[in-house]
């Protein structure tokens, strides 16, 4: 059940023997555990827009502390897995878990009070406050506190050392006094990690999150996650283009391809499978 087939999607043999060695066509699916008892699990989930199956029967078993990447081709699938697992899409069928739970129609807004949090996007920021402030304004309302319309009082002490704390934990302590609308991009997409980090969560998604830096930024930001995943034991899962950050941090990548999940193993095996290689160069034959 927690394994999708993509039979009959790519050249070569069906994807049916997932544990039975390498050398074939399609042997990176692993047998992952079962959904609901993974930290984040996605079981049979398909999205559709009108006719197209953006994701199609997809399934994932995320486990504690696992750092899994989530990759494909231009139009894979991949943010509306994404977007589904966060709540801002409704899946058309299949369910996610959250610590065996079926969050499936639990609200966006209520997923950070259930532990699952998503790099804050740059619009979401309070670009006339400062880092400080941002992050506090996220610490006062966090997990395990009810959201309240208290947010806008001067309690600017509530969380304040916390607050701190975390900036810190990302890179910014230097920059605590300044207005998020000042910080460089790649900054920015460290005060969005610190925002998601103040909610406390138990699963971390991030979208992209060196898209759009330098080589300098990527690298800093590839480290700074796998920091966050080292010191506080979170499970992370991110979708990502970069191949060399994907590879270098992940300790599982997930491959999707026009929707269905071709490969899920450590990034070595991915890098080598065929399958995988297939679905990128399909990609690229299509654009020509
Ligand atoms: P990219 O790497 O290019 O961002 P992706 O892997 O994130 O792509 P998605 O953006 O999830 O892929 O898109 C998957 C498929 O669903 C594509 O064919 C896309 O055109 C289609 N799609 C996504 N969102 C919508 C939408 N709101 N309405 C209609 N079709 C959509």
């Amino acid at each position: 059940m927690t394994r999708p087939s993509d039979e009959g999607r790519l050249d070569g043999p069906a994807q049916d023997a997932p544990d039975s060695g390498r050398g074939g066509s399609g042997r990176g699916v692993e047998p992952e555990m079962d959904p609901q008892s993974a930290v984040l699990g996605v079981a049979d989930l398909t999205r559709t827009f009108g006719e197209i199956v953006a994701v199609d029967g997809a399934s994932l078993a995320v486990e504690a502390g696992e750092l899994r990447a989530v990759i494909g081709p231009n139009g894979a699938g991949k943010t509306t897995l994404f977007n589904c697992v966060m709540g801002a899409l409704a899946p058309t069928a299949g369910s996610v878990y959250l610590n065996g739970r079926d969050i499936t129609d639990d609200p966006e807004e209520r997923r950070p009070h259930l532990g699952m949090a998503r790099s804050f996007q740059s619009n979401l920021l309070f670009g006339d406050q400062s880092v400080l402030e941002n992050v506090r304004l996220v610490v006062q309302t966090a997990r395990k506190g009810a959201f309240s319309l208290d947010l806008f009082r001067p309690h600017h002490d509530v969380g304040r050392d916390r607050a701190a704390a975390i900036a810190e934990t990302v890179g910014l302590d230097a920059d605590l006094g300044t207005e998020a609308k000042n910080l460089s991009h790649g900054d920015q997409r460290r005060l969005g990690i610190a925002m998601a980090l103040a909610t406390e969560p138990d699963v971390l998604l991030l979208d992209e999150p060196t898209s759009g830096m330098s080589p300098g930024a990527t690298a800093q930001t590839a480290q700074l996650i796998q920091d966050i995943r080292d010191d506080r034991g979170l499970t992370v899962v991110l979708v990502e283009h970069d191949m060399d950050v994907v590879l270098s941090i992940s300790d599982r990548v997930t491959v999707l391809d026009r929707g269905q999940v071709i490969a899920t193993a450590p990034p070595a095996e991915v890098q080598n499978d065929q399958a995988v290689q297939d679905a990128y160069l399909g990609g690229m034959r299509e654009e020509l």
